[in-house]
């Protein structure tokens, strides 16, 4: 046998090898990190990489304080590193996890999404704490999974530019922005967006209705099963108004480009009408699993076993206008927009210290929207912020709410 017929051999056993094993699979093993892995999207992207295996591989999980459910899943996923940014917990994380990497405090959020075998960092922590470590992944070239919104709301311009400057994937995982991404697939030429809204637990309610609701009554949401700070943004409207605001950036939208429509079902996940009139819709069960796993497998769809829809379960699927009076977030989030500079951000971390202060009981349903319109009043706005200006704004923003508190 000649080295040419060899050659030829072997290049058709690794073929059909290659076919046989991986048809319709991912055959290449990708490096994970999840910041945030014990939240809600977290865990769900752990149920999603099950379903995905043997394509992706845990390399570090990170967590805020829940060092239980940190352990339980390093133990279960074997990461090369665990990331506790709780520092009065990494006795026990380490302890636990003797074979493991531990570190502890925030600074590991960015060695856990840089480190060099890293492929893709899914950022499913809350609120500005992503702002760092994705900014970190981007510059070492990372690509990026993004469940964390508040990046995008904070710093679009700046993140946008750096994915831009170092040629890195930026996919979205949130829902609706999913629905638009897989609508964009074959065809770009946008005239408007529609970013679907279920209306949260209080669609409907007139401002008087609102003034006494529970912390209890806001978490309760109709369609899905959410994190406490992005249940309560939904209550508020103010999650719709951050997606208004990643949207923009994520699409490369102008501000007039972006519509809410509320449909309570929430089996429309977002709309795209296309310059000719003609629109696209994604549609599905309200389930984050499809919206992630698409973030992990683009430009591949992998088949699964999640809970498939039925027409037949579902013989309305209805409509109706945002009241962007009674759910001021909302409209507060379409200002925020249209001023741009560091007012996004301003509008972000009112919100965040808000939130926090009405699940700790501090202030009422009501005074949410009230604290983040006198703060975005209130803070000095700066036109074309710097990543410096947006941290100072973001501190200098959290002193003023908690004052207001
Ligand atoms: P969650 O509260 O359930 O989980 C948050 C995770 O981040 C936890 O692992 C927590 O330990 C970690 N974390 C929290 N604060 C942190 C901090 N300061 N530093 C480091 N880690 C921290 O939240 P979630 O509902 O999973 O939402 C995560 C992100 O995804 C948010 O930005 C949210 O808006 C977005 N999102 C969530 C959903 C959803 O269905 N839950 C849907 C779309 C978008
Ligand atoms: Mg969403």
């Amino acid at each position: 046998m000649t080295a040419k017929t060899e050659s030829v051999i072997i290049f058709c056993w690794f073929l059909t090898t290659f076919v046989v094993h991986f048809n319709g699979k991912l055959p290449f093993l990708k490096n994970i990190t999840i910041l945030g892995s014990t939240g809600s999207i977290g865990t769900q992207t752990l149920q999603v990489i099950d379903q995905l295996k043997p394509a992706f591989n845990v390399y570090a999980l990170t967590a805020y304080k829940n060092a239980d459910l940190l352990i339980k899943q390093a133990l279960a996923y074997q990461p090369e590193m665990v990331v506790i940014v709780d520092e009065s917990k990494y006795k026990k994380v380490k302890t636990a996890l003797p074979k493991i990497k531990v570190i502890s405090g925030k600074e590991g959020l960015i060695e856990a999404a840089i480190a060099d075998k890293v492929d893709v960092v899914l950022t499913a922590l809350v609120g500005f704490a992503g702002l760092e470590p994705t900014i970190a992944a981007i510059k070492k070239n990372k690509n990026i999974a993004l469940a964390n919104k508040e990046t995008l709301v904070v710093a679009g311009e700046i993140i946008t530019a750096l994915v831009k400057q170092n040629k890195v994937q930026l996919l979205p995982v949130d829902s609706e922005h999913s629905a638009i991404f897989q609508c964009l697939e074959a065809d770009n030429d946008i005239e408007k967006i529609y970013l679907t809204a279920s209306g949260g637990p209080f669609r409907g309610k007139q401002k008087t209705e609102l003034e006494g609701v529970t912390r209890a009554q806001a978490l309760k949401h109709p369609n899905w099963s959410m994190g406490a700070k992005i249940t309560i943004d939904s209550a508020t409207m103010m999650n719709k108004g951050l997606e208004v605001i990643e949207a923009k950036w994520l699409f490369g939208l102008k501000n007039n480009q972006v519509d809410v429509i509320v449909h309570p079902q929430s089996i429309i996940h977002s709309i795209v009408q296309f310059k000719d009139g003609s629109m696209k819709a994604q549609m599905g069960l309200p389930d984050m699993k499809l919206p992630i796993q698409y973030a992990l497998t683009h430009p591949k769809r992998i088949a699964n076993k999640f809970e498939r829809f039925s027409f037949l379960n579902y013989s309305n699927l209805t409509f109706e206008q945002p009241d962007k009076n009674t759910f001021k977030c909302l409209q507060l989030a379409y200002d925020a927009m249209n001023k741009c500079g560091n007012v996004p951000c301003i509008l972000n971390a009112a919100n965040e210290v808000a939130v926090a202060s009405f699940l700790a009981d501090k202030i009422n349903f009501l005074d949410i929207a009230d604290l983040v319109k006198k703060c975005m009043s209130k803070i000095n706005h700066i036109n074309n912020p710097s990543l410096d200006d947006l941290f100072e704004t973001d501190a200098e923003t959290r002193k003023l709410a908690a004052t207001l508190v």
